[in-house]
């Protein structure tokens, strides 16, 4: 079966997982270290637009795009072109010993559609952590200082650096040694959970007083900060907080990075998250998942003076920007840059937003609904009250799952079921999905 014949339809045709899959999945218990989880053990041999195929022939509506990163569409046929045209000229040399065009493409891409009106420049990278942890570097090096200020709920990688900037201690570092220096935790504004009418200024004059008293500013660097969070439940700050937080940043000599590793390259109706607010005015940007259609590559993009800060040699690596990724880039910012992608995300929205919110009303276990573009959540609670209700999102997601919907939860109370699919998929899958997820309620 060739991948772009894949029907877009849900098909269930054994239990999820199926006896093929179990039987993988006990190989790899058997193989596979058990630090990398498995949400739904079930074991996709191919895919297409919004649907995952597994070994036991289910068709599952993919609402997670691998944490958004297939954005553009599983198996999109410019992605495959690329791909397939660059595999048989080039597939390494390490740009920083002997270069190759695709990857000055894709910072010259990059630099063009990134927010700010000033001069940019890019670096590439594997990985959304490598790019937070070199926009730390980048950050130090420019600024002379050491403090790093991040948000609650925060999430920012795995790596030790990284892993020290996330909200949740576990399961991202506890027990895996001692965490990074001169990195603060301040409020995020969260506008389910603030006093009730707490604005956007409001929230970011709190956060202000910590980094004030708290941190101090005479040795902060810069305020890194995800202008929608992504692991955290999809948190929306209220209208004025990122731009007042950046305004107070810049008059006090600190700058600002904008971690659109997850909401960023057109998966909320923009192609950053960041200008849903106007006036919010990050120096740099650390970008990844949604950028190349699956193929592992990250960028740095921002200010050329601080790009440009690292002494020759500071940044790079062996993989960094590997020709063939940079080549899936090329393709699926060309596509963006082309039209309909941005506007789907937008439509997404729309079709979604409303359903939810008239499951909510029916349904009082979902406390919100969020989000904006293809990056929509649902917070569960106990009825009538703020207690976050785990339990009600588990039995969810395993009705969802085993009814061929492949959903994605979230939330410093793994509380959130988050909807990030695929930007290519139909409105008639989208409906299917949410009957599947009102059935999902009803049996609670
Ligand atoms: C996923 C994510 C990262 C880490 O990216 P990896 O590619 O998994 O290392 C960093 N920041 C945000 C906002 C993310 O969502």
């Amino acid at each position: 079966m060739s991948e772009t014949q894949i029907a877009q339809e849900r098909k269930v045709v054994t239990s999820i997982p199926g006896p093929k899959s179990q039987a993988m999945h006990k190989r790899r218990l058997e193989a596979v270290s058990a630090g990398a989880g498995a949400a739904l053990p079930a074991y996709i041999e191919a895919a297409h637009g919004a649907i995952l195929v597994d070994v036991d022939g289910n068709q599952l509506i993919d609402l997670g795009s691998g944490i958004g990163v297939t954005t553009i569409g599983h198996t999109n046929a410019g992605v495959i072109a690329a791909v397939q045209e660059q595999v048989t000229k080039l597939t390494h040399t390490l740009f920083t010993a002997t270069p190759y065009e695709p990857y000055v493409e894709v910072c010259e891409l990059l630099n063009k559609h990134v927010p700010g009106n000033f001069k940019k420049k890019t670096a590439l990278f594997n990985s959304g952590a490598e790019a937070v942890e070199n926009a730390v570097k980048l950050v130090r090096k420019a600024t002379r200082k050491n403090g790093i200020v991040v948000f609650d709920h925060a999430y920012h990688g795995r790596t030790n650096l990284t892993f020290s900037m996330n909200f949740k201690n576990a399961p991202y570092g506890n027990g895996f040694g001692p965490t990074a220096a001169s990195i603060q935790h301040v409020p995020m504004s969260y506008p389910y959970r603030d006093p009730q009418g707490m604005t956007g200024v409001e929230a970011a004059q709190r956060s202000i007083t910590y980094i004030e008293k708290r941190v101090g500013v005479e040795d902060l660097a810069a305020i890194f900060i995800e202008p929608i969070q992504g692991e955290g439940g999809f948190i929306v700050p209220a209208p004025g907080f990122l731009k007042t937080l950046s305004d107070w940043a810049h008059a006090n000599g600190v700058l600002v990075v904008a971690d659109e590793v997850q909401a960023g390259i057109a998966r909320t109706g923009k192609w950053f998250a960041t200008e849903w607010e106007e006036g919010f005015e990050p120096d740099l940007f650390t970008i990844a998942k949604g950028i190349a259609g699956g193929m592992p590559i990250s960028a740095v993009t921002g200010r050329a003076e601080i790009m440009d800060a690292s002494h020759p040699g500071g940044m790079g690596g062996t993989f960094g920007g590997n020709p063939v990724s940079a080549a899936a880039a090329v393709a699926v910012l060309k596509q963006i840059e082309a039209g309909g992608v941005i506007e789907r995300a937008q439509q997404i929205e729309a079709l979604l937003v409303p359903k939810l919110r008239e499951l909510q009303a029916k349904y009082p276990v979902i406390g919100d609904v969020r989000g904006r573009g293809a990056m929509i959540a649902i917070e569960f609670v106990e009825p009538g009250t703020l207690n976050p209700n785990k339990a009600a999102v588990d039995a969810v997601a395993k009705f969802m799952h085993s009814n061929g919907v492949f959903v994605l939860t979230a939330g410093t109370h793994y509380n959130v079921i988050r909807f990030l699919p695929p930007l290519a998929i139909t409105d008639e899958l989208l409906l299917d999905a949410l009957s599947v997820l009102e059935e999902a309620l009803k049996s609670l």
